[in-house]
């Protein structure tokens, strides 16, 4: 692997009897898109509320870059460089794209204000297929649309790693390509992303290698196709 630029080891999370995370470890390489995939309730979103600090793990590390990020709170670990998009879409109805976006830089790298932070949004929202249509409330958009605005809200944060949870959850086939075709951009263009994903052509097509998470445990890891082919991996899913 070339330069880990997360590093996850012993990670654990109970929540009161219930081991939601059991022991994983896993890593992810500089510039890689690594799928995170495995059955309902398997612990991948837990997984990635432990990683981007909106949950606090019970036991392991995480390091980014070489330097533990565990017990950081979410606005720390955000200006280290980890954002996420949501499950359900997150963005603020009332306010539209543009200042949702910039609402997502706050807490960036860069720490941007003002004209500049605006900039960078409509920038942003440009790039994900939003020109034109920055100034709209959230109220007012299409899903997909709102999907655009929470991908761009999270580039704002300048991460260095991207979380993308069900991104592509709930879109036509139509939309489902153009959003695939979205992602695969945003990865050319060197960002380092874990999608959880249960689109399994979304997963064939974009990432190189997947982790494969069942009842809190980490029962798979290596390239998708063999991961995929892999019995166990099939038996978890139609234990499903
Ligand atoms: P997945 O994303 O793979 O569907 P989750 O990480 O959402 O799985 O859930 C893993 C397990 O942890 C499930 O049994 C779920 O009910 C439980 N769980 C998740 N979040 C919480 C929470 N905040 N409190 C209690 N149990 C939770």
């Amino acid at each position: 692997m070339t330069r880990p630029i997360l590093q996850i080891e012993g990670l654990r999370k109970v929540f009161g009897g219930l081991v939601a995370v059991n022991d994983v470890s896993f890593s992810v390489a500089e510039g890689e898109l690594l799928g995170l995939i495995g059955p309902n309730g398997s612990g991948k979103t837990t997984t990635m509320n432990l990683i981007s600090g909106a949950l606090p793990a019970t036991a392991g590390t995480i390091r980014l870059d070489g330097s533990p990020i565990t017990g950081l709170t979410a606005a720390a670990i955000s200006r280290a460089g980890v954002a996420r998009t949501f499950q359900l879409v997150r963005i603020l109805p009332g306010m539209s794209a543009v200042e949702n976006v910039i609402a997502g830089g706050v807490y960036s790298r860069a720490g941007r204000w003002g004209p500049e932070a605006e900039t960078r949004a409509r920038e942003l929202l440009a790039r994900v297929g939003m020109e034109g249509r920055s100034d709209l409330p959230l109220s007012a958009m299409t899903y997909i649309d709102q999907k655009r605005v929470e991908l761009a809200r999270a580039l704002a944060a300048d991460p260095r790693l991207l979380l993308l949870d069900e991104w592509l959850a709930g879109l036509n086939p139509a939309e489902l390509q153009m959003a695939i075709s979205l992602i695969r951009s945003i990865h050319a263009e060197g960002m380092t992303i874990i999608m959880v994903e249960h689109v399994m052509d979304a997963i064939r097509s974009l990432c190189g290698r997947c982790v494969v998470m069942n009842s809190g445990v980490r029962i798979g890891e290596g390239a998708t196709a063999d991961v995929l082919a892999d019995p166990q991996v099939m038996a978890a899913y139609l234990g499903e």
